[in-house]
């Protein structure tokens, strides 16, 4: 008998006890390799003395001070860390408890900016179909997610949608990455004349789709040419780096690896790397000096915004991403895990494509390799190939609708950055085992 309202009704989950490591371990004792970090989070595994040690000297100093009152030490620290390795422009951090808060935030803030500019019209929100911004309702309505989003519909704001970048499905024959790339891009164009362009206030888009397509990044000169598009509309453009940031593509901002300064980023997950609730949005010094020399203050807060505990588990852990050099590793080890599993996997019968950056990669499931037919959603192919590999024990990130919102299946893989070869074999094994029961 349990009080707990869990994610499903009908499921019942193992208790965890203890974490190790890349591994966690239930009441049983029974140990599971972790393959995608919980939701792409747990990028220094789970028992990081340095993190927790970190954690627990804040709290001999003080746990909670409110923001209205106070500001901290460690939010200090954590906002000169993030900005010194931030992308060109990006000035000013505002802290939050996690990756839909910052969404909300980065929204809000958008929406604040162009009033301060004397442009109060501007208040539409374009994003792209098949991504993932969050579950509370303004971020809800930025995904382009359908199963999620159909049954809340009505209490939400409206927003429009392009097609997402993602070539394994959207590229023609005779059409090459870079001609695919443009052609995507410029829904973006025909999008904002047809909504009317002093109307829109930012276009939102992940710069590699977790989530919801298995970590895709998006060709070459596709963002640069949203980039231009943005700018000669006048819209901000938010990268949404909450799954794919902090180191997890293997640069700490993903949009590194992009010709790309976004307006406003923002971050979560891999930032409190599980230890603690911690996300961020971060504006251009541009952004906050309209704010600044308006109204002076964002109409925004919650209660826990730059909490001074989270703050410093995260302190610890960008000082491990960045100056530890456990960023490289992610792109070191993602490497190696990329090419195991194409070693393994990349004439799988059910493998059509293995893709991703750095430790964020991703595998799409499919019934027909050559014509990629997806799966009937009934046979409902990702939970099955989840259950299976966590029977193994090994924790997997899989979902389906990955086409369209109802066809299509993938696995998500995210391991803790400080996994070894080994852990890489047993992972590969552990899947291979997974496929084997399933099919
Ligand atoms: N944005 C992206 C890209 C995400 O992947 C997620 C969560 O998976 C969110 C936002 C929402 O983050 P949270 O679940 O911390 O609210």
């Amino acid at each position: 008998m349990t009080h707990i309202f869990p994610r499903h009704c009908q499921a019942s989950s193992p208790v965890v006890m203890r974490g190790d490591g890349v591994y966690l371990f239930d009441h049983n004792g029974k140990r599971y390799l972790d393959g995608s970090g919980g939701a792409a989070v747990s990028c220094l595994g789970h028992s990081d003395a340095d993190v927790v040690a970190a954690i627990k000297a804040q709290l001999d100093k003080v746990a909670y001070a409110h923001t209205s009152f106070f500001t901290s030490d460690p939010a200090e620290e954590l906002a000169d860390r993030l900005i010194a390795s931030a992308p060109e422009g990006i000035g000013r951090v505002y802290f939050v408890s996690g990756g839909s808060e910052a969404i909300e935030a980065a929204l809000k803030l958008a929406r604040q900016y162009f009033i301060e500019k004397g442009q109060p019209d501007r208040h539409r929100i374009i994003a792209r179909e098949q991504s993932y911004h969050g579950n509370t309702l303004g971020a809800l309505a930025t995904g382009g997610n359908q199963w999620r989003k159909r049954p809340f519909a009505p209490l939400m704001i409206e927003t429009s949608h392009i097609p997402p970048c993602y070539e394994y499905r959207g590229r023609e024959a005779g059409e090459s990455s870079f001609e695919y790339g443009q052609r995507v891009a410029e829904a973006l164009e025909t999008e904002i004349l047809r909504l009317g362009p002093k109307t829109v206030a930012a276009f939102v888009a992940e710069p590699v789709v977790g989530a919801t397509l298995g970590a895709v990044p998006a060709v070459e000169g596709y963002f640069k040419r949203i980039r231009q598009i943005c700018d000669r509309y006048g819209i901000l453009l938010i990268l949404d780096e909450v799954m794919c940031g902090m180191g997890r593509c293997g640069t700490l901002f993903a949009c590194e690896q992009e010709p790309v300064h976004p307006d406003i980023v923002t971050i979560a997950k891999g930032l409190g790397a599980g230890y603690q609730p911690i996300g961020a949005m971060m504006c251009s010094g541009e952004i906050y000096a309209a704010i600044e020399s308006g109204s002076g203050f964002f109409q925004h807060g919650h209660t826990y915004i730059g909490h001074p505990v989270a703050c410093s588990a995260a302190n610890a852990v960008v000082k491990k991403l960045v100056g530890g050099g456990v960023v490289e590793q992610s792109r070191i080890m993602g490497a190696r895990l990329k090419k195991h599993l194409i070693a393994e996997f990349g004439q799988h019968p059910y493998i059509g494509d293995i893709r991703g950056r750095g430790l964020f990669v991703g595998l799409e499931i499919v019934q027909n390799r050559e014509t990629k037919a997806p799966f009937d959603p009934e046979q409902g192919v990702h939970k099955a190939i989840k259950k299976a590999a966590f029977e193994a024990g090994l924790a997997c990130y899989s979902m389906g609708g990955t086409i369209d919102g109802i066809r299509g299946d993938h696995i998500l893989l995210a391991p803790p950055f400080i996994l070894e070869d080994n852990h890489i074999y047993e992972l590969t094994d552990k899947l291979q085992q997974a496929f084997r029961d399933v099919f």
